[in-house]
């Protein structure tokens, strides 16, 4: 399947690593020009070295925390000099809580706020014009099943990834006669090093390996048994940012193994 791609420039938040940067090499290996972003500078300019080498890309990495307005503005300031702006956004920065409502802080709150939703209003802001003179665009907020299912132990998480959803869906309506698709990917189990941090803290509580906690968690909740890896979520997302995707607009699509326990 052609999905006419190349040369369309795709902007990706928190590219460096896990799912974003498998996002990151499926749009190269489709021809994609990339600017990805994350807080650790290092990392993000070698992630963007590394596509660049292996798939004959343009690529940059930007050392940006998305959740600080002015770090926005400056990354966007680098992807209109670097690409003159941007045909796909991926809002895909993001990392999972662990508190009980009744204990976490003000401030806990507002870090996610600021993290799942503001990052991804104020990346969309941004681009949404240079989309727009080059005739149409692609974005993707990477959600998550704990916005429709929620996880016990993350709260915060749960409510704010819900928020990017319907911030998602309230876009898609704004924005389709500019031709711009707004969609959102709610994944499951996918197995990256966020996941590995959360084992390496809730293992030792019950008594586990790291291993054993995530093998048990898959078990226990996706159908399919296992973690997938973020090899096989990343091909959809680039699907969705494709023509061949031209009447997927404002809907959220799981790829979950089953998890999903209702039919929505
Ligand atoms: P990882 O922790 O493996 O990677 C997160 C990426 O985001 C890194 O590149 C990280 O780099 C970057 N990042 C984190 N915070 C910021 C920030 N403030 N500004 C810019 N970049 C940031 O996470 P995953 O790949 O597992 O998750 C990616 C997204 O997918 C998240 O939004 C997560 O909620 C969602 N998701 C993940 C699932 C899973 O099972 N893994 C399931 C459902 C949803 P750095 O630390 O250098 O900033």
């Amino acid at each position: 399947m052609d999905l006419g791609l190349k040369d369309k420039v795709a902007v990706i938040t928190g590219g460096s690593i896990g799912i974003g940067y498998a996002v990151a090499q499926a749009f190269a290996r489709e021809g994609v020009n990339l600017a990805l972003c994350a807080r650790g500078e290092e990392r993000v300019k070698e992630a963007a070295q590394a596509i660049s080498r292996e798939y004959g890309v343009r690529a940059i990495g930007v050392k940006t925390d998305v959740a600080k307005a002015e770090d926005v503005n400056q990354f966007v300031k680098a992807i209109e000099r670097e690409f003159g702006g941007a045909d796909i956004l991926v809002n895909n920065a993001g990392t999972g809580s662990a508190e009980k409502i009744m204990d976490a802080p003000d401030e806990k709150w507002q870090f996610y706020w600021d993290l799942h939703v503001m990052a991804a209003v104020r990346m969309s802001r941004a681009l949404v014009p240079f989309m727009k003179k080059r005739g149409g665009g692609a974005i993707i907020n990477n959600a998550s099943i704990c916005a429709r299912q929620p996880l016990d132990y993350e709260p915060i998480y749960n409510v704010t990834k819900a928020a990017l959803a319907m911030f998602s869906k309230c876009l898609a309506n704004e924005l389709i006669k500019d031709n711009i698709r707004v969609n959102s990917i709610n994944p499951g189990l996918i197995r990256t090093p966020d996941w590995d941090k959360t084992a390496n803290i809730v293992s030792k509580e019950k008594g586990m390996t790291p291993e054993e906690y995530l093998d048990k968690i898959a078990k226990d909740n996706a159908p399919v048994g296992r973690f997938a890896t973020p090899e096989e979520l990343a091909n959809f997302f680039v699907f969705l940012a494709s023509d061949c995707a031209s009447y997927c607009v404002g809907s959220t699509y799981y790829v979950d193994g089953g998890w999903l326990k209702v039919v929505i």
